[in-house]
């Protein structure tokens, strides 16, 4: 696999015409293969919460669905009661609707268990199916390889009318978990293992989060994935390549169900899945990141799952144009996260609001700044939108500017505060270092000494004074303590899943939370609500968490302002 450091936009020079499942759907509108109608589905199993491979395949089925005038299903695949909660269900909805998207229908693949269990019977009865009683050890060991038939088991050759009483015994509860499964009689010769006499049916006396206790079988995703699609007249049936050596088995039972050989059948396509280095996006794997405590929740925002991000201060629009520019493939790759990270600065450059804050606080006496009193300056909103407006930002004696804002013996090219340099306050005034005060127990510098020139007010500068930089500040008396949550990347491994010898949790970045409890924001971010977005100048991109209050805000960094995908792409 090769990291794909040019979205496809850039490949093509311009937007390019159609993918490949685009000009499927064109051929198949030309040819009125479905009529005028395009369907199409996102079925997930509702087992862990959304991640951002997940928006791939959402932004795929929901945004063909819209350009052609079509529909989208939302379907859960509900068929393994163990491991689906309600709670999934829900936070996925909340998921696709925070994304920008509506589906048509909400379908369940139990709302399907009655007329899957009419078809395993029609099976059954056809001389298709069998009741085989070997555990799932001994069909795996008899399964042969890819180079090496199987071997048929002895229970192959049960008579329909044995079948048909065992397949009621199942699903009547007279047998035990493992005791029994149904397979379709296909070969178990086939070069593809999936044709090998494929398990239809499982017990699993297990309470359905739908369908309570009334069902002890469950059907396996090739029995009912491919049905369902049928039942809903789905048009497109797009999944990720690893269900490309599922598609004749998808084939093979709708050609067994269905007695119209010749009538509407849906179409499986394949595209290739979303890889990001450094993340991780097995379901499975995030949900033991959860159970362990090695993030605080499924919205963790370390997390790469759509509620992580959200809370991370990603936007829906930022998530859509990423998915757009990775495009679709035939043929798995990884894609830098960078080029994630790039669309979400593209985004919150446009919309966030800026706003002072001082994360490491180094206090500035303006000596000739009169006591008691104050001055109200003001700061433009949003340079990339006119009409965001400004707000005020208070001045007086004691400030608060960045630690690396200030150097005891700076190089000649540091153009920020140093004894006896000069520097502009954004908005404010210009200042001059005239003395700095050392802590006598750590050593540390803990005061600067400045004088400010009145006449140099923003905006209507006369002091003729040259600066070479500018800094950000606060007005300590106005300042508001804040916490502020610096996160970085989960994983310090590109391919935190890629090693055979060591599990991806010994890849966990001990660094990727480091909370600041010291730092200031300015006065008008009291009022911040949760998941409002800003750009702390020359900070970042940060975002008020869900646990922000007027008494103490909370802010997470979203990303930092410089972007390293702009950098890669311009090489
Ligand atoms: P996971 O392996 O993370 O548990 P899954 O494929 O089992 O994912 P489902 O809920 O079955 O998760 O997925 C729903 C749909 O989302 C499927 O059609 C699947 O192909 C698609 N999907 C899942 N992961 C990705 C991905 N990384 N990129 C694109 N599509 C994906
Ligand atoms: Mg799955």
């Amino acid at each position: 696999m090769t990291i794909a450091h040019n979205s496809k936009e850039e490949e093509n020079g311009k937007k390019s015409s159609l993918n490949f499942i685009e000009s499927m759907i064109e051929h198949d509108l030309k040819n009125k293969l479905h009529g005028d109608k395009v369907l199409t589905r996102f079925p997930p199993e509702p087992n862990g919460y959304l991640h951002i491979g997940h928006a791939k395949a959402i932004s795929l089925s929901f945004g063909l669905a819209k350009k052609y005038n079509g529909n989208c299903n939302l379907r859960f695949d509900d068929t393994n009661p163990v491991t689906e909660e309600e709670e999934y269900v829900q936070s996925i909805k909340e998921d696709i609707k925070w994304l920008g998207y509506s589906w048509a229908n909400e379908f369940y693949t139990s709302d399907y268990f009655d007329q899957l269990y009419e078809w395993a019977v029609k099976l059954v009865k056809k001389g298709k199916a069998y009741v085989d009683d070997h555990s799932a050890e001994e069909i795996a060991a008899t399964k042969g390889t890819p180079t090496r038939p199987g071997e048929e088991s002895p229970f192959r050759t049960r008579s329909v009318e044995e079948n048909l009483n065992l397949l009621e015994g199942m699903k009547n509860g007279a047998f035990n978990d493992g005791d029994k499964v149904l397979r379709a009689k296909i070969d178990m010769a086939s070069p593809n293992m999936h044709m090998r006499d494929p398990v239809m049916y499982r017990i699993k006396k297990a309470t359905h989060h739908r369908t309570g206790d009334k069902w002890c079988i469950y059907p396996m995703y090739d029995f009912a994935h491919g049905q369902s699609d049928y039942v809903e007249g789905i048009t497109h049936s797009l999944c990720t390549l690893e269900f490309e050596v599922h598609r004749p088995l998808y084939d093979w039972f709708l050609d067994q169900i269905l007695d119209d050989k010749d009538g509407y059948r849906p179409r499986q396509t394949e595209f290739a899945r979303l890889n990001l280095n450094y993340t991780i996006m097995s379901k499975r794997k995030l949900l033991m990141l959860v159970q362990e405590g090695h993030v605080v929740g499924w919205d963790d925002p370390r997390m790469p799952t759509i509620s992580g991000m959200r809370r991370r201060g990603y936007t829906p629009a930022a998530i859509r144009n990423f998915t757009e520019k990775v495009g679709i493939a035939k043929r798995n790759n990884i894609i830098d996260v960078a080029l994630l990270e790039h669309s979400v600065r593209e985004d919150l450059n446009k919309i966030s609001r800026r706003a002072f804050a001082v994360l490491n606080p180094l206090k500035v006496i303006l000596t000739n700044f009169p006591e008691d009193t104050e001055e109200e300056m003001s700061a433009v909103n949003n340079p990339e939108d006119e009409n965001a407006g400004k707000r005020p930002i208070m001045i007086s004696r004691e400030l608060y500017i960045e630690q690396d804002d200030f150097m005891e013996d700076p190089p000649r090219k540091f153009f920020r505060l140093g004894p006896g340099r000069v520097v502009r306050l954004k908005y404010g005034f210009i200042i001059k270092c005239n003395d700095y005060v050392r802590d006598d127990a750590t050593g540390e510098i803990k005061e600067l000494h400045c004088e400010y020139y009145p006449e140099s007010r923003s905006g209507s500068d006369t002091s003729g004074i040259k600066v070479k930089g500018t800094i950000h500040w606060l007005s300590a008396k106005h300042a508001v303590p804040a916490e502020i949550r610096m996160y970085d990347r989960l994983f310090n491994d590109e391919d935190p899943d890629g090693h055979k010898e060591k599990d991806f949790r010994e890849f966990i970045n001990a660094e990727s939370l480091k909370i600041i409890n010291d730092g200031f924001v300015e006065e008008s971010l009291k009022k911040a609500r949760p998941f409002d977005h800003f750009q702390f100048e020359r900070k970042g991109y940060f975002n008020a968490d869900p646990d922000t209050t007027t008494e103490k805000p909370v802010f997470n960094l979203t990303v930092t302002l410089r972007d390293s995908w702009a950098r890669i792409s311009k090489k």
